[in-house]
């Protein structure tokens, strides 16, 4: 990720060359995890992500169940003679997207419920950057259509990481019998979509979930990963009143799976080992009225980082740690 969704490295002149904006959107980054940042709270909302009961007090299942999966025995119940790979192996790389043409669904706990993935930026982009430099109307600001994104020092690039996790991603959630859209598909457009088109897709699905996947490009040593919430915004198109609480929810879940399947840690450079951040700068959240958010599974400048973002095994563990996330929310 970067300049769209990249938050500020904790030292200046840290970041890479490109990361013009970061600078720019300190003062909102910093709001957003001053919100965080109390120890009492940080220390409450982490036992929120870890033990897995609600803002509200209510219990729920914990996130991080001692056993490799999250979904509840009914849940587990209802996965077992579905023919998941089926359905998923024959929608992914079709060229232009089709969500209609898709095969039906397995049956699972998903069942009926639509999921939007965003698979953050677009390998295209680098080379289209006048277009995707096009400045777009979030409701609370204008800026970028979208962005390059980040890469590895090695040139692995974020938007290639982005497609393959959200195409893992699909396939796990189309195992649990969901309707699964996905914002861009391998080489169906040259670049983007902008993030306001990124929002609309989510909005117009009428999505139960949507999630954007990203990684970070911040400093070596940095490391882990974190979930982007949205902020309660109200200016122009933007409202977020609807989403705050169920993308928290959502992000909770996702949070405390993602740990419990990759092995990663929340992020030690933001969000006070929560592994949440709060964010008002982001079109793809502000822009919303499904519950989302966006994961960033880890930081591709980082040495260590990125040889688990390289690995496509972690990566699948990345994505089954999401699904079960979104499993959790949606039915639990
Ligand atoms: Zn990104």
């Amino acid at each position: 990720m970067r300049n769209d969704n990249s938050p500020p490295p904790p030292e200046s002149g840290s970041s890479i060359s490109t990361d013009r904006p970061w600078f720019t959107r300190r003062s909102t980054l910093v709001v957003g995890v001053a919100a965080l940042a109390p120890a009492a709270l940080a220390g409450w909302v982490l036992a929120q992500v870890f033990a897995g009961s609600g803002p509200d007090g209510q219990a729920r299942p914990t996130p991080l169940p001692a056993s490799h999966s999250a979904l509840s025995p009914g849940q587990r119940d209802a996965k077992p003679g579905s023919t998941p790979s089926e359905s998923a192996s024959t929608s992914p790389g079709a060229g232009t997207s089709s969500p209609a043409a898709a095969p039906a669904p397995a049956k699972g706990p998903l069942t009926g419920r639509t999921v939007v993935v965003d698979p953050g930026h677009n390998t295209g982009n680098f080379k289209h950057t006048d277009e995707i430099d096009q400045q777009v109307d979030i409701g609370t600001n204008r800026k970028e259509c979208d962005t390059t994104g980040t890469t590895t020092n090695s040139g692995y690039m974020e938007a290639e990481f982005t497609m393959d996790v959200s195409t893992r991603l699909r396939t796990a959630l189309e195992a649990q019998g969901a309707k699964v859209v996905l914002t861009h598909e391998t080489g169906d457009r040259a670049w983007g979509p902008c993030i306001t088109e990124r929002a609309r897709i989510g909005n117009e699905a009428k999505a139960d979930a949507v999630v954007s996947v990203h990684a970070d490009g911040v400093s070596a040593g940095n490391r882990g990963f974190h979930i982007i919430l949205p902020a309660t915004v109200k200016s122009g198109s933007a409202d977020t009143a609807k989403i705050v609480d169920p993308s928290r929810e959502l992000g909770e879940r996702i949070a405390g799976n993602f740990a419990r399947t990759t092995g990663s840690a929340p992020a030690n450079y933001l969000g006070s080992g929560t592994g949440l951040v709060v964010r008002d700068d982001l079109g793809g959240l502000n822009l919303s009225t499904q519950p989302k958010v966006f994961i960033e599974c880890g930081n591709m400048r980082d040495a260590k980082d990125a040889a688990q973002l390289t690995s496509p095994e972690w990566r699948q563990k990345a994505a089954q740690g999401i699904a079960d996330g979104i499993v959790g929310f949606l039915g639990g």
